[in-house]
């Protein structure tokens, strides 16, 4: 686990502050017409432009700077041009910068169109809850499964859905993948204790009718194995005594996007 100094800390949040502007500049794109190619390339240029690299794009020779995941896609699809937004999808976008060297990480489900599939609308809905329940875990002293723990309980046993356990949330900063991981299920005072100056995403990934994912013959694109819907919201977060505080803001976003369902928070 590396704990920043206060320096990193201060590129980091940088780095998290235009990647939460990438993805409200996105924002003001995602209707229904455009294409997967086309959200690529606009999130390419805004991060270029500011004097970022998408941290994305190569990693691990993935080929684009966001991923593009549409329905019973959980994460990690790929922004083609035959990738065509339409009413009633959900439409994850996944975004990654690096900024003089640090990391920003965030994804955000964007709810399209007015008369969206209530099961659809209900898998965001309690994502983007999962993600805030998970969230004021991330205080010192906590542990890694006291976080899983308040997202599984909530996703599943609250909300009858079922959380992604093939894919983690994790530490980062100087790097998009560090250590600890921070899985979405868990043990209530179980795993790595958390220390003040942690940073972390975390990122709920729910799928409405089974935990079960398979990956796609393109080798990236993770769907649900039943196809039902499905859906991924992420923030990064430093740990702190008392109170986490969250470095992402979706703010922007839902100027423009406003969230179809009432938050609790
Ligand atoms: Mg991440």
């Amino acid at each position: 686990m590396i704990i920043k100094s206060p320096e990193e800390e201060q590129g980091i949040k940088e780095a998290a502050k235009l990647v939460s502007k990438t993805l409200a500049h996105l924002a003001q794109l995602i209707k229904p017409g455009i294409t997967g190619d086309q959200l690529d390339k606009a999130a390419f240029e805004f991060i270029t432009d500011h004097g970022a690299i998408p941290a994305f794009k190569g990693y691990k020779g993935f080929p684009a700077s966001i991923c593009l995941s549409l329905d019973h896609e959980v994460v990690h699809g790929i922004p083609t041009r035959n990738k065509v937004i339409k009413e009633n999808m959900l439409v994850s976008v996944d975004v990654g910068v690096i900024l003089n060297g640090f990391v920003g990480d965030c994804a955000y489900t964007f709810i399209v169109g007015e008369n969206v599939d209530p099961l659809k609308l209900a898998v965001a809905q309690t994502t983007y809850e999962a993600l805030q329940r998970g969230i004021s875990n991330a205080v010192s002293g906590n542990r890694i499964g006291d976080i899983g723990f308040a997202i599984e309980d909530f996703v599943e046993r609250e909300k009858g859905f079922y959380v992604v356990r093939d894919l983690v949330g994790h530490g980062v900063g100087k790097s998009l993948h560090e250590d600890p991981q921070v899985p979405n299920y868990g043990r209530r005072g179980h795993g790595k204790t958390l220390k003040e100056g942690l940073v972390i995403a975390i990122e709920p990934m729910v799928n409405a009718g089974t935990r079960a994912v398979r990956v796609l013959p393109d080798r990236w694109t993770i769907i649900s194995a039943d196809k039902s819907p499905s859906a991924h919201y992420e923030h990064m977060v430093i740990v702190r005594k008392g109170k986490p505080e969250v470095i992402t803001s979706f703010e922007e976003i839902e100027k423009n996007f406003p969230v179809p369902f009432s938050k609790s928070n």
